[in-house]
């Protein structure tokens, strides 16, 4: 039996899923957070929190010896020692233009991504302190980085630079980068599944709606587009994130109100979108509810919502010269019929039409299309711990 463990660090957290990879089974699941400001574990098996505890958890590698502790526990344990943990998946955020793919991880990489800290800030060093915790605690056993921008690296030169002096790409990488790859790529692969034909065939627009949000336009099987850019910052309207704008806002809000850049940056980040134009909440149901009560701002956030989306699906399938197959994922796009009905009303002309009884309600990964649809149109439950543990087993297999 193949066991793999998958960490998703963060500064002060660590989530964690533990595969059988025989039958792609979640055997344990958790998250430690407060790591290096007290510390908190939640740990459940099979869907059931079987152990929550305050325990002081000083650093990651703290964080990465309760959880094989919690693995391997006698009561309420999965494996019985943690020589059965085969091989450790790390999703990472930012592998800038050095990573295409996964990577098994070595000095180079981990001094890749270390170069790479500019470009995530935030999460790179966590990632980093993530891999480097599960070295020590359980040295010999290999460790994958899978990346959230590596997906998008086969996006043509149109489609990633700038139009701005070229120096800015060569000195400092400004170009678009994408996220939320190992999304797109899973249920894209998923799409081309459902759809029948091979991936290369398939002309792609995935939409990941979520907190942060995201469009890709796969073609062939390949990122050709995608809405986020140098950050997570652009494209689509988001929970507190503004998406696509005049970049020229940030200079006026700067000289008008004195705030710093970066200052006006994270308030497009943080105090924004739907949050902002709602004047209500950033979470998607809360604006929902609001809207459905009669709140002016409410309807307007999420018309505009619907409609940057469709702004995207339009653009990309001009992008691409036609397209197949439309994908909703991620925890909007998967369980909110009302918005995959509103982002499809209208994009008729291009071949784009929903079921509303196949679009009903919630459940499997299915096709929503309405009969002789010529785009056929998907809900496709996003897993991107899954497909991190499936990079992790085909890399360490070799
Ligand atoms: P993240 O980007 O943090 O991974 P998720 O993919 O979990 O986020 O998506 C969170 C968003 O999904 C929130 O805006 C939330 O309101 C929305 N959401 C979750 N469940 C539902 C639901 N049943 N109906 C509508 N929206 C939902």
């Amino acid at each position: 039996m193949l066991h793999i463990l998958v960490i998703n660090a963060g500064s002060s957290s660590l989530k964690y899923q533990f595969f059988n990879m025989d039958n792609r089974e979640v055997l344990a699941k958790g998250i430690c957070e407060r790591i290096g400001a007290g510390g908190h574990m939640r740990h459940s098996v099979a869907g059931k929190v079987v152990l929550e505890k305050d325990t002081d958890m000083p650093d990651h590698s703290v964080a990465v010896e309760n959880v094989l502790a919690a693995l391997t526990d006698a009561d309420y344990g999965v494996i019985s020692d943690m020589s059965m943990v085969d091989a450790v998946g790390h999703r990472v955020l930012h592998g800038g233009q050095k990573f295409s793919g996964s990577m098994v991880v070595n000095d180079a990489v981990l001094a890749a991504i270390e170069e790479c800290i500019p470009l995530g800030p935030l999460h790179n060093p966590a990632n980093l302190m993530g891999i480097r915790a599960c070295q020590k605690v359980m040295p010999g056993v290999p460790q994958v980085a899978v990346f959230e921008t590596a997906f998008h690296q086969t996006m043509p030169e149109q489609s990633y630079l700038y139009a701005i002096p070229y120096e800015y790409y060569e000195k400092y990488g400004i170009r678009k980068y994408g996220f939320h790859g190992t999304s797109h790529r899973y249920v894209s692969a998923r799409c081309a599944e459902l759809y029948g034909k091979p991936a290369e065939e398939l002309k792609i627009i995935t939409c990941h709606l979520g907190n942060g949000s995201s469009v890709a336009a796969v073609k062939g099987g390949k990122c050709f587009d995608t809405s986020m850019g140098l950050t997570p910052l652009d494209g689509l309207v988001m929970g507190t994130r503004c998406g696509s704008i005049d970049p020229a806002v940030v200079g006026f809000i700067s000289e008008q109100t004195g705030a710093s850049a970066s200052d006006v940056v994270t308030m497009l980040n943080k105090e924004s979108g739907l949050l902002a134009v709602s004047g209500i909440s950033g979470d998607y149901r809360d604006v929902s509810a609001a809207d459905e009560a009669g709140n002016h701002r409410a309807h307007i956030a999420r018309e505009m919502l619907f409609q940057s989306i469709k702004r995207y699906i339009g653009g990309y399938a001009a992008e691409m010269g036609g397209v197949d197959a439309l994908v909703f994922t991620a925890g909007i796009g998967e369980n909110n019929d009302y918005l995959r009905q509103r982002v499809a009303d209208g994009l008729e002309f291009m071949g784009i039409s929903v079921d509303p009884a196949k679009n009903a309600g919630r459940g499997e990964d299915r096709e929503i299309s309405a009969e002789g649809a010529r785009v056929r149109t998907f809900v496709i439950s996003t897993d991107e711990e899954l497909m991190i543990a499936m990079d992790t087993e085909e890399l360490t297999s070799k």
